[in-house]
């Protein structure tokens, strides 16, 4: 007689049933086999794929879901610009008396933008990419309307392509479009707004103390103050530890620097008058 349990009573993968499980997961208790297992950032425990990608267990997810559909600076700013556009067409032809062929030829042009913006302001997705050829397409027909002033236009059009595309590639304004972005650019955000601000914000503000010593109290107390919330252990890990400690460093180190520098100075030079 044997004492070994047969395969079809092991426990199998929930999601592969040929598969024996090698553990089970510890929010959904399902079985999973090695294949399935996942360990997201920042935590010790196991999960199955599904419950890996819940915002409570992926920190990554709650954030990107934070930010979902959210209206960001960007679309804030198109905006506003696009209905100040709008405004100054109308101002400018109800100003000044008879309009001419080519002032209404410029403005229904510069009109003709406007729904592009608008359409971006309420997270169109093809305002997006749209948006990046609007400048140039504006000074193509700007310079057919004049034509002397053709290459001006072109090049009035350059830097609004180059903020276009900026606008384009940004991780916050794709997530307001509901794009999908990459774990790594997701990750990268994270880290800039919510991994210890008030550290990073130490070190700058130490920097700056080099050259403004006025400013290393801030430095020293953002430090303090960072370097008590570094936790990697906690659930996202909050680091940057090493530029709350630099803050603190630089924030104690530039009063003295410059009572050194002002000292020797005053020695090699007499800045301070003796009697
Ligand atoms: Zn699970
Ligand atoms: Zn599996």
């Amino acid at each position: 007689m044997s004492l070994e349990v047969p395969p079809s009573a092991q426990p199998h993968c929930a999601v592969h049933p040929d598969v024996l499980a090698g553990g089970t997961c510890s929010r959904c208790g399902g079985f999973i086999c090695a294949d399935c297992v996942r360990t997201p950032l920042g935590s010790e425990r196991i999960f199955c794929v599904a419950c890996s990608l819940r915002p409570e267990v992926d920190y990554l997810e709650a954030f990107r879901l934070e930010y979902w559909g959210r209206r960001d600076s960007w679309a804030w700013t198109v905006g506003m610009l696009t209905l100040s556009l709008l405004l100054g067409v109308f101002v400018s032809l109800a100003s000044g008396g008879q309009p001419t062929r080519k002032d209404l030829l410029l403005s229904a042009l510069l009109l003709a933008s406007v729904p592009v913006g608008g359409a971006f302001f309420l997270g169109k997705s093809w305002a997006r990419h749209l948006l990046v050829a609007t400048p140039f397409l504006l000074a193509l027909g700007a310079g057919v309307v004049e034509p002397a002033q053709r290459f001006n236009h072109l090049l009035s059009a350059i830097p609004f392509t180059f903020a276009a595309v900026l606008i384009h590639r940004d991780v916050r304004t794709r997530l307001f479009f509901r794009q999908p972005v990459t774990p790594g650019a997701l990750r990268a955000m994270w880290n800039r707004l919510r991994n210890n601000p008030i550290a990073r914000q130490a070190f700058h503000f130490g920097f700056s103390s080099l050259l403004m010593p006025l400013l290393s109290p801030i430095a020293v107390v953002c430090g303090v103050v960072g370097l008590m919330r570094v936790n990697p252990r906690a659930h996202p890990p909050i680091g940057r530890r090493g530029q709350a400690i630099a803050g603190i460093v630089l924030g104690v180190v530039s009063p003295l620097l410059w009572v050194f520098v002002l000292n020797y100075l005053d020695q090699r030079f007499g800045l301070v008058r003796k009697d």
